[in-house]
């Protein structure tokens, strides 16, 4: 036998329920079964319980009309049964309001026929069924069948709405997993999915049947929970999400440790609007990690307002790219034995109209966070070619010029091309530069960079290794390196005639640059002390406060000559 079509009719004359059943009995055959129901009241249950595969309204009701009713069917979240409405030729009706409001479609009492009832019933029900379809795909996340970012929305709005009708808390959750991209990387992403939806299911077994658990896209997660009464029972949950992590995830051979943080927003604490919730979650999450990962926080406005200062600074760090607004300063690089100036090592420094001097240590971690670090050290680059180039116009010696780069910077596919296209525009010899790179950035990039600094050196320019020492990188490490130069970092300096661990840090770095014919640069050399033993270990070059200290270009042209006698000056003078 053929799938039964139950049908719900809903209206007040028998009579008229008898004409339609007959034409539905010719229409459908024995597929038909038909539910009648004749009262206003008894049709609201049936209609927000969408049992049946389709209802007929009568427009007219127990005196009254059923839009209301229409209305409440379409309004419930999955609108599963499609409401074909049925009305007398004098009720006037507006059948395109009808059909606005929910309605698959509307029929004439008056000109109902078998053939229009036979089209009319197929045709709703299978849009219907495509509706619901479109539905689930606009409103599932396909892999791990959580809802997904529309949904979500839809979740958040309404709970946000019952939560302040209530009196009740609402709380979001937003998470994502900590090192996801590793794995996937390393186990590829046949493995991720996997693990994705394991934490899906692992979400989901956490949470109440009346909570909604959501991924929003890559490793983000969400939950919503409604009708919470304290924080107690919020902090509680989120104790329970996090230790839901606790057991490693099995896939065949692998097991993956990963974990998870979490960001915490709460109705109407916090807000009650989906994007400033979601905003203010999104935020406790960074703090989250920002205190270690595997951990949650809730959000707190204090925060919110560095945020914003961030915000308004990285605006500000925009703005100054425009109008040129940052400068070098430069600090020489020294012979151990003082008498030679080896080059300088150009710093970046804001010149901020209200605030004056800002110092790199200020804006270039957030030049890092926000990518502005790209274009600022294209600038920096272009700044220190234009100072050679205005040197050597003027006859100053020919400095080698050492320019740092961040991270970011060497992750940068371009990065080669870009160096290239300074130069050349900037008609610099490579010679003239030199890259600083610390070492930390250089322990954690993989081989590909091997063929980066190999282009580099190729094209003639000149590799350091800065901050040299904190990285434990090894010597076989090192090899693999085309560089030049080891800068020891400024810490081991620091306290290198007192502390006896830091001397031997010290003695061995410059050691293992001897050992490999790099040259050997102390920066930080603040006292006669220090230099005599960096002079005593052989180490050949020397930068610091000692000798002195980073200054303008027209500082520099000052204080050149002071250093290496009058011959400089008067050239200086003719030149200029
Ligand atoms: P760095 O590359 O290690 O630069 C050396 C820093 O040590 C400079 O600070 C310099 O002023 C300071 N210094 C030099 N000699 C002494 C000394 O004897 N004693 C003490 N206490 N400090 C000394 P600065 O200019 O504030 O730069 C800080 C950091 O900012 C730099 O550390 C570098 O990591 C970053 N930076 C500066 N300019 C740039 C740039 O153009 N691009 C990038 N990516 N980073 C930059
Ligand atoms: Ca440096
Ligand atoms: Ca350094």
């Amino acid at each position: 036998m053929k799938n039964r079509i139950h049908i719900l009719y809903i209206g007040n004359s028998a009579a008229e329920q008898q004409q339609l059943e007959e034409l539905l009995r010719q229409a459908l055959g024995d597929q038909l079964l038909l539910t009648w129901i004749n009262n206003f009241n008894e049709a609201l249950w049936p209609l927000e319980a969408c049992y049946y595969d389709l209802v007929f309204l009568d427009y007219r009701l127990d005196g009254r009309d059923t839009i209301e009713l229409l209305r409440r069917s379409a309004s419930t979240e999955e609108r599963a049964m499609p409401v074909i409405m049925l009305a007398d030729n004098e009720d006037h009706l507006d059948d395109l309001e009808v059909i606005r409001q929910g309605a698959a479609d509307y029929l004439s009492k008056q000109e109902l026929s078998v053939s229009m009832l036979k089209r009319s019933v197929r045709y709703a029900i299978e849009r219907k069924k495509i509706e619901q379809r479109l539905v689930t795909l606009s409103h599932y996340d396909a892999l791990t069948g959580l809802a997904n970012r529309n949904l979500f929305y839809l979740k958040l709005t309404d709970g946000i709405i019952q939560s302040l009708r209530s009196n009740k808390l609402l709380a979001l959750f937003f998470l994502d997993l900590d090192h996801f991209k590793e794995v996937n990387d390393s186990l590829g992403h046949p493995t991720g999915d996997r693990l994705l939806q394991e934490v899906a299911a692992r979400l989901k077994k956490a949470t109440r049947a009346s909570d909604t658990v959501a991924r929003l896209g890559g490793d983000e997660f969400a939950v919503i929970a409604t009708n919470l009464n304290s924080e107690t029972d919020i902090t509680l949950l989120a104790q329970k999400l996090v230790s839901s992590f606790n057991l490693p995830f099995k896939f065949g051979s692998n097991q993956i440790n990963t974990h998870t943080s979490i960001g915490i927003a709460l109705c109407p604490v916090h807000g009650h609007d989906p994007d400033e919730l979601l905003r203010h979650a999104d935020l406790a999450l960074y703090q989250a990690k920002a205190a270690g990962r595997n951990n949650f926080k809730f959000y707190d406005s204090e925060l919110d307002a560095r945020a914003q200062e961030y915000r308004a600074l990285e605006q500000e760090m925009r703005h100054a790219l425009q109008h040129h607004d940052f400068t070098l300063h430069y600090q020489p690089m020294f012979s151990t034995d003082r008498k030679t100036v080896i080059g300088v090592e150009a710093l970046v420094r804001w010149v901020h109209k209200v605030r004056g001097m800002i110092a790199p240590g200020d804006f270039i971690p957030l030049a890092e966070s926000s990518g502005l670090i790209l274009p600022l050290g294209e600038q920096v680059l272009e700044m220190a070619c234009d100072q050679i180039n205005q040197w050597d116009a003027i006859g100053f010696p020919q400095l080698l010029v050492a320019v740092n780069l961040s991270p970011a910077q060497f992750a940068d596919p371009d990065l080669v091309e870009k160096i290239v296209g300074i130069l050349k525009s900037k008609d610099v010899d490579p010679q003239r530069i030199e890259l600083e790179i610390t070492e930390n950035t250089l322990m954690e990039t993989g081989p590909e960079v091997v063929e980066l600094l190999t282009q580099l050196n190729n094209i003639g320019i000149k590799l350091a290794i800065d901050d040299f020492g904190t990285g434990y990188s090894s010597l076989s490490y090192l090899k693999k390196f085309p560089v030049h130069k080891l800068k020891i970092d400024r810490a081991f300096i620091k306290d290198v005639t007192i502390d006896k661990d830091d001397a031997i840090i010290a003695r061995s770095i410059i050691q293992l640059g001897q050992a490999m014919n790099l040259e050997i640069i102390a920066e930080g050399v603040e006292t006669e002390e220090q230099l005599a033993f960096l002079r005593n270990e052989g180490c050949e070059q020397v930068q610091g406060f000692l000798f002195a200290k980073p200054m303008s270009s027209r500082g520099l042209i000052d204080w050149f000559p002071k250093q290496q006698g009058c011959i400089m000056q008067t050239e200086i003078m003719q030149a200029g």
